[in-house]
């Protein structure tokens, strides 16, 4: 664990083995955080929230560009122990690689814009004198943030949070996953190499519910940026509250891809199996549920299948691999549940609908690339999200019945629409509850300096550098009576 700008062992020296879900080997043995360690935690970044402030943006800058600079020149040890600890196929996690570079880039960018406004009090009559008052607001740090992150973009989510957290001038205590925490240790390494002040940025990997929970609760801590499942993001989003602390959200997804009569369908039948089926599925932006034109049908169907059956699984440090296993066993489980309660309830397993067992994958989590036709809503894989290679094919005709089914769910992150009228997409895009739409291209799409985040069960709050910064600092409004 990172505390305090040291590495030291968990208080009851107890440990975690970080195992390869394509191969179940250990990869590392590391400390595994009491709830006591939490608090030292939170305490050597409370310590450090002051210095954090007073860092002036250009040398807050600097150190996010070292390290920018310093992972690009890991970037291949990076990919790699993405790909063990993760099970990530090493192209996927050479881009997320690259994109952590850029937020960190991007961060140390925004660092030196962080800027308020001069307010015109002069334009309100009283009270008497406003012509004399000088008015302008400042964007100050929140103070210590909490960073919790996922397992299923271990580098880049928490770059989300911690690089705008600092360019802001906040101090940090992050909690990675426990199923993918090397690369948010192999990160903090970086940021010491850079000269980051001690206690600036603490890393304590543990459990979620006494580790996380502590970093919830506790009075020191100002801020909550997390990153998860939607149920987890409640309870915090509660727990919370008792301290009034602000808490940023990106939850999880249920993403429409609706394709209209009048689609590309060479375009359509690509982006469905790219934004399916990438880290098989592990993916908050996936698609989810393919809403089909009944006109397309027949000719979607047949060319998706292919490119389905052409999908290459196996190990996530091959190039050449599109689908590796799936975090865990737990995972699989709650994978083959969901798609054997649509089965029952007359969903078509076109491709897969199965768990591999055979000797090559008995030893990972893996699941086969899945094609479920004839979903219908009152299955539970149409309202449940499925975090796996499966895709889920419904039909609708009319435009109010893809609005209505694309709105269907609790969750709002993004959703697609494929069409050649580019006004009814846009149309459509402005009836679809999400916080984001994306036509003609893939729900799977973020933009690091874009604002991202959902509505609904999807979560509050927005990330994307500049937006992350701007959450995770408070507005100050000064007035000077000049008279
Ligand atoms: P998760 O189980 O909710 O865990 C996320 C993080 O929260 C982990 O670090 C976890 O620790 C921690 N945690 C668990 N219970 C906690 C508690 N009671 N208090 C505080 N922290 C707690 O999610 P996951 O399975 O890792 O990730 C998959 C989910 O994340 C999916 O739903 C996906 O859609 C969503 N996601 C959303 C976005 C987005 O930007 N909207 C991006 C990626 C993923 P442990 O690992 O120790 O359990």
């Amino acid at each position: 664990m990172f505390i305090g700008g040291r590495w030291v062992d968990s208080e009851d020296a107890a440990t975690l083995d970080v195992v390869n879900p394509a191969n179940q080997e250990v990869l590392a043995r590391i400390p595994k955080a009491s709830r006591e360690d939490a608090r030292k935690a939170i305490d050597a970044a409370s310590e450090a929230a002051r210095v954090a402030a007073k860092l002036p943006a250009h040398e807050r800058s600097r150190i996010l560009l070292k390290v920018a600079s310093m992972l690009e020149q890991n970037s291949q040890e990076m990919v790699e122990t993405i790909a063990k600890n993760v099970g990530k196929p090493v192209a996927d996690a050479a881009v997320e690689t690259a994109r952590a570079v850029l937020v960190l880039t991007f961060a140390a960018e925004e660092a030196k814009r962080i800027t308020g406004q001069t307010i015109p009090l002069d334009s309100q009559p009283f009270p008497p004198g406003n012509q004399n008052r000088l008015a302008f607001t400042i964007r100050e740090p929140v103070g210590v943030v909490g960073a919790i992150s996922p397992f299923n973009f271990p580098l880049n989510l928490l770059m989300h949070k911690v690089a705008p957290a600092i360019a802001a001038g906040n101090s940090v205590v992050a909690k990675p996953p426990s199923e993918g925490p090397l690369p948010a240790l192999m990160i903090a390494k970086l940021f010491e190499q850079a000269g980051l002040p001690d206690g600036v940025l603490n890393i304590v990997v543990g459990p979620g519910e006494t580790v996380g929970d502590e970093i919830v609760i506790s009075e020191k801590v100002n801020a909550i940026s997390f990153t998860g499942g939607s149920e987890t993001g409640k309870e915090i989003s509660q727990k919370a509250a008792r301290t009034n602390k602000k808490v940023i959200l990106e939850l999880g997804g249920h993403n429409p891809m609706i394709v209209l009569d009048d689609a590309n369908l060479e375009a359509a039948v690509s982006s469905a199996v790219s934004s399916t089926f990438t880290f098989s599925g592990q993916v908050c932006t996936a698609t989810r549920r393919i809403i089909l034109s009944e006109k397309l049908r027949s000719k979607f169907m047949a060319s998706f299948d292919q490119a389905v059956a052409g999908l290459k699984v196996g190990n996530p440090l091959e190039q050449t691999t599109n689908v590796g296993p799936v975090i865990s066993r737990k995972s699989l489980d709650k994978i083959e549940g969901l798609v054997e309660d649509a089965k029952s309830k007359g969903a078509v397993a076109r491709k897969g609908g199965n768990r591999l067992v055979s000797e090559e994958y008995s030893r990972g989590n893996y699941f086969a690339p899945t094609v479920l036709d004839e979903v219908e809503g009152d299955m539970k894989i149409a309202n449940s999200e499925v975090f796996g290679p499966v895709a889920a094919v419904m039909k609708a005709s009319k435009e109010e019945e893809f609005v209505d089914a694309a709105n269907s769910t609790t969750y709002g992150l993004q959703a697609s629409i494929y069409t050649s009228d580019l006004a009814k997409g846009i149309k459509l895009a402005k009836e679809i509850k999400a916080g984001a739409v994306l036509i003609n291209d893939r729900t799977t799409l973020r933009w690091d300096n874009a604002p991202f985040g959902g509505v609904k069960m999807s979560g509050m709050g927005r990330e994307g550098v500049s937006y992350a910064i701007a959450e995770l600092t408070d507005l100050k409004f000064i007035v000077v009576n000049l008279g």
